[in-house]
């Protein structure tokens, strides 16, 4: 069975997109050149990404016997002035990194409803310069506040938190840009229920072919092209949505703007789609790593399995649509 170690990283104070971006880069490197000395061999696999906010990296092995070992050896890396070499030889690597990345007109509209919610801006993360003045003391800080998680015989569980308990809040808003309806709603998640519900209904609304994307906007108009993406973005659960338009969708839209909440309470069908929600959840696999990627940087605490996950599905009512729905206060710009 597979055994797991998360790290995550969140941006504070002054630091940059590009000098996290940096960070997961030199911190990856040191945790590589660390493993090759007191772990060799053992078949240890990092995976390290950055998004605009935080960079998680994950490191998974198939011995239980090296996860505390692991943890401690990697909790204590810091950087030092021995590193400032590597440091601006990796700051080439991340920059010709982002410069050969081509980010599509659709993903500019998919992400541009975070930059009213979240002030993150995917176009940072393409940022043609990086500062590295003071960088040991940027780096340093960025460890001393990580999140831990890990996976061990089958629970995921939080290693180290600093996060403080966090209230839910809601937020959302649509908009037509160009051939595109695009919009976001994002909530504090600040329970494993809540979470799985703010999956639930990103599922309800753009994660298959039966979604209400494709019965609202796209089937009525013989259109292909929509759906949602999830996000967590600091301690909160983020969906975005795109949806391709025609003339005379676009119209009606504006017209008579939908809103979640009546969509949600509109729903004839929950039952079905909660058993298909439960499937696709248990088909995504390993779905505790996804998880994690909310429960990481969340204030959640606690044990979480496969049966837990299960349970909480099962206990998802109609109601509490109702409820999310409820919070959904949405505008419409023209
Ligand atoms: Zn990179």
């Amino acid at each position: 069975m597979i055994n797991y170690i998360a790290f995550s990283f969140t941006k504070t104070g002054t630091i940059t997109t590009q000098q996290l971006h940096l960070f997961e880069h030199c911190f990856s490197i040191k945790i590589t050149n660390l493993i090759e000395r007191r772990f060799k061999d053992k078949g240890i696999i990092i995976n390290a990404e950055t998004f605009t906010e935080s960079c998680i990296i994950e490191i998974y092995c198939s011995e239980i016997e090296l996860l505390s070992p692991l943890i401690a050896a990697i909790e204590s890396v810091r950087f030092d002035v021995m590193d400032l070499l590597m440091i601006e030889d990796e700051k080439k690597v991340v920059l010709q990194e982002v410069y050969n990345v081509d980010l599509t007109e659709e993903d500019k509209y998919l992400y541009l409803p975070l930059t009213y919610f979240s002030n993150e801006d995917i176009l940072d993360l393409y940022e043609q310069r990086i500062e590295t003045k003071s960088i040991l003391i940027l780096f340093n800080d960025l460890i001393s506040q990580c999140n831990i998680a890990y996976f061990k015989n089958g629970v995921l569980r939080k290693e180290k938190n600093a996060n403080s308990v966090i209230l839910p809040s809601f937020k959302s808003k649509w908009e037509i840009k160009n051939n595109y309806i695009i919009g976001c709603y994002s909530m504090g998640i600040s329970s494993l229920k809540q979470l799985v519900l703010c999956k639930f209904i990103s599922f309800i609304f753009g994660k298959s072919s039966d979604s209400l994307i494709s019965r609202e906007f796209l089937n009525p108009y013989h259109l292909y092209l929509g759906y949602t993406l999830d996000l967590s973005i600091k301690t909160s659960f983020y969906t975005l949505f795109l949806i391709e338009t025609t003339q005379e969708s676009r119209k009606k839209f504006l017209d008579n703007p939908l809103r979640l909440k009546e969509l949600l309470i509109g729903l004839v069908d929950f039952k079905k789609q909660l058993l298909a929600f439960k499937t696709y959840m248990f088909m995504s696999d390993p779905l505790l790593l996804e998880i994690n990627r909310y429960y990481i940087k969340s204030s959640l605490e606690g044990d979480i399995n496969m049966n837990l996950l299960s349970n909480i599905i099962d206990s998802i009512t109609y109601p509490d649509l109702e409820d999310f729905g409820e919070m959904c206060d949405v505008h419409v710009e023209k």
